[in-house]
């Protein structure tokens, strides 16, 4: 065997099999030289799927004359010059690969303008086939003809035209995300697919979102914003009734780059942990900025993923700031739409407590009708109408019919009090704040031996539960003190329950998410079942606790707790005014 060096063109062509996959590769790659070249406009054209055209136009700096034959060589770059700068890339290319690479493997042609003349360079069968004086405004063309033509092998593996131009829409699309300033245009054989404006704000880049992943998404988002010295974190999170079957709508984007992340989709993931429906995926859209010498770029050929140098404290401050952003997913919290006034109801109804236990005192100050209401109110403009609006009726046992301003809310009465008591016992564990209270009568329960090992062993954590459960024998527990907040709960169920989730955490020491697996647990026994009678002040009591908890827009399971049909809905149901 001897050992000899590969003619370039084949060694471009084995990099274009990491490179250039397929159509898709090549668009990406020539939009993002697009973006290197500080482009505010970039058409697309493509025919047959790519297979057989790619044009990408842009209005960038352009390459210099000289410099044109240079550009398809391999490993030579614009964009970097020294390790220093491979330490910290801020351009999305740096690897001088992708035009050599997609030159060997197709026909190409680069028509440049810069400086006020423009020149055109051929490849073919990647080599530099001469420069001719062109016509071009300032920027760059590059034409991609018959991808593969000379690689059979690899033009066998192409899908469906169908399928490579999903691809190729796809990553368009998320290009369009990364760069929002940026305007995009695509036509598909002579049809155009996209067209985008540049979007300069924060409400035309929403807009942008919306084109994108659609305007259900867009109109069910909350835009965040946070940053720290180092860091900056901003865009959109679906709400959490607003979510998908799969991971498929989840977009990141590092310093402008489009990346997929496991500590990042873990940090969202954890963020969500509470409020999200079992078996279901977030939708959003985020961009982060920090140092880009606290990345690493060059951890994969076409550049999908990266390393952080320090990913623990990114995980944490992305989870809190999508964390603190949820945590206001209640009535009147976000939305605008809805009568303000998180602190109105707040001012008015902030000394309520959860009902069924009801405070009287809330319950004989706060009006009960809309009606009472207005006349009540010594403030003017009836929008300081709490968001949840008054309480007319409960129907089915299960839901409470109320009226607000803009016309009618219907609550899920369990779902919604599950979530006031879940966030209840929350806080006051995190303080070590959760108030016992003595049974009248303490309760004798038997429990299998293991169990009742385990309570004993684990008396310090019921005490921080607000359970005192001592144990008795060998196989019985006794049960003396429980929450206040659960009083009214079936005692016995309830710490059977919390045994349950202990034995199957194992005991052993709890994080974070097994106690707030327990803390759940105990919320969903002890909340009001269907079927139970409310009074017109209960009702209103537990819409007044809805507007000032955090996260009531959703019940610990991820399901909705209310939603409101408005008098402009109604009409319509009705055909009034048509
Ligand atoms: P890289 O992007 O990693 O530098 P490429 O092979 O993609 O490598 O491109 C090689 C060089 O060609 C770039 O560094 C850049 O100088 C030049 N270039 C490519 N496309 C454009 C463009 N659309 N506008 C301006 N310069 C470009
Ligand atoms: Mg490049």
């Amino acid at each position: 065997m001897t050992i000899r060096k590969l003619p370039s063109h084949l060694v471009n062509q084995i990099a274009a099999g990491e490179v250039v996959e397929r159509p898709a590769s090549v668009v990406k790659e020539l939009i993002e030289n697009s973006l290197d070249a500080g482009s505010r406009a970039i058409s697309i054209e493509i025919m047959g799927a790519g297979k057989k055209l790619i044009r990408v136009r842009d209005d960038g700096a352009g390459i210099p004359k000289d410099d044109l034959p240079l550009a398809v060589q391999r490993h030579a770059t614009s964009k970097i010059e020294s390790l220093t700068d491979l330490e910290s890339v801020v351009s999305l290319g740096f690897r001088g690969e992708a035009l050599p690479s997609i030159a060997s493997v197709a026909r190409m042609k680069l028509i440049s303008g810069r400086d006020g003349s423009a020149w055109e360079l051929e490849i073919e069968n990647g080599s530099d086939a001469g420069i001719t004086p062109s016509a071009h405004p300032t920027g760059t063309t590059v034409e991609i003809y018959d991808l593969f033509y000379n690689t059979p092998a690899r033009r066998k593996f192409l899908r469906t035209d169908r399928t490579e131009f999903t691809h190729i829409d796809k990553w368009v699309r998320r290009l369009a995300l990364a760069r929002p300033e940026v305007a995009f245009k695509m036509a598909h054989n002579g049809r155009t697919i996209l067209n985008l404006m540049p979007a300069l704000d924060v409400k035309e880049q929403l807009a942008r979102v919306g084109h994108i992943c659609g305007e259900v998404f867009s109109s069910q988002a909350l835009y965040l914003e946070h940053d720290t010295e180092t860091m900056m974190l901003s865009g959109w999170v679906g709400l959490p009734t607003f979510n998908r079957s799969q991971a498929d709508m989840q977009f990141w984007f590092v310093n402008g780059r489009s990346i997929g992340d496991k500590t990042l989709s873990h940090a969202v993931r954890q963020a969500y942990r509470d409020v999200l429906f079992h078996g279901r995926f977030p939708a959003y859209v985020l961009y982060l900025s920090l140092d880009p010498a606290k990345v690493d770029t060059n951890a994969h050929p076409a550049k999908h993923e990266v390393r952080f140098r320090d990913g623990r404290t990114i995980h944490g401050f992305v989870s809190h700031a999508v964390e603190h952003v949820l945590s206001d997913t209640r009535p009147g919290g976000h939305d605008t739409s809805l009568t303000p006034t998180a602190s109105s109801s707040t001012r008015f109804f902030s000394q309520s407590s959860m009902g069924f236990g009801i405070n009287q005192n809330v319950a004989s100050s706060v009006p009960e009708t809309l009606e009472a209401y207005q006349k009540l109110s010594t403030t003017s403009e009836t929008d300081a109408i709490p968001p949840l609006g008054f309480a007319i009726a409960q129907i089915a046992g299960i839901y409470i019919l109320a009226e607000n301003n803009d016309g009618l809310v219907i609550v899920d009465m369990h779902a919604a009090h599950e979530r006031i008591l879940y966030e209840r016992l929350k806080t006051s564990f995190d303080d070590d704040q959760l108030v016992r209270q003595p049974l009248l009568v303490p309760s004798t329960i038997a429990v299998a031996e293991a169990e009742a090992i385990m309570a004993e062993q684990k008396a310090s954590l019921f005490q921080h539960l607000g359970l005192t459960v001592d144990r008795r024998g060998p196989t019985s527990l006794i049960i003396r003190e429980v929450p206040a907040l659960l009083k009214q709960s079936d005692v016995e169920l309830l710490v059977r329950d919390v045994i349950a989730d202990l034995m199957e955490s194992g005991g052993s020491t709890l994080i974070e998410e097994s106690c707030d697996h327990i803390l759940a647990t105990m919320a969903c026994h002890s909340s009001v079942r269907a079927n139970r009678q409310m009074t017109i002040p209960e009702m209103n009591a537990l819409l007044r606790e809805m507007e000032v908890t955090e996260r009531a827009d959703q019940c610990n399971h991820g399901r909705p707790t209310w939603t409101m049909i408005s008098l402009d809905e109604l009409d319509r149901l009705f055909l009034r005014g048509q």
